[in-house]
């Protein structure tokens, strides 16, 4: 059993599908100049057999609702004081903006820069979401790793 210090105040990932981790922190994009990151793969899971596990440290006003586009399965733990003061039920959301990418080369999203990426939820069993403007269908269940944006930097706050 590997042993990861546990931290004093932060955000814990836990539960996340093994090998889904890596996707979470290429969304997240977290700003590793301001905070310590601990990604645990392939863990032992009581519960799930195997685990990714993502420790950030003195973070704890990341928004992370729409998380569960990525991996409804995660749960969100907040520390302070070595304790879990909060958890957060992930939820699969109906409506996402600039999270996934439209593939379409003819979308309006892939010509116009600036035109915001915004999917609507339209199968919660496959996670299919379609385009609000081209009509275009992903399913989060399957490779779409392409397909994520980064979340953006001004939308994160770091814990002060
Ligand atoms: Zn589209």
């Amino acid at each position: 059993m590997l042993i990861i210090q546990s931290i004093e105040k932060g955000i814990v990932i836990d539960h996340i599908t093994a090998g889904m981790g890596s996707k979470i922190l290429s969304y997240l994009d977290i700003d590793t100049s301001k905070h310590t990151v601990a990604f645990i793969m392939n863990a032992d899971s009581s519960k799930h057999g195997r685990k990714d596990v993502i420790k950030i440290k003195d973070a704890v006003d990341i928004d992370l609702k729409d998380l569960g586009l990525i991996d409804p399965s995660a749960t969100v733990n907040i520390i302070e004081n070595h304790k879990v003061v909060r958890k957060i039920k992930l939820e699969i959301p109906t409506r996402v903006v600039n999270i996934i990418r439209c593939k379409n080369p003819r979308c309006v999203t892939s010509i116009e820069r600036n035109a915001p990426h915004i999917f609507h939820l339209t199968d919660e069993e496959s996670r299919e979401y379609r385009c609000e403007y081209c009509d275009d269908i992903v399913s989060m269940k399957e490779d779409w790793k392409n397909e994520i944006l980064h979340k953006e930097r001004p939308r994160y706050k770091s814990g002060e």
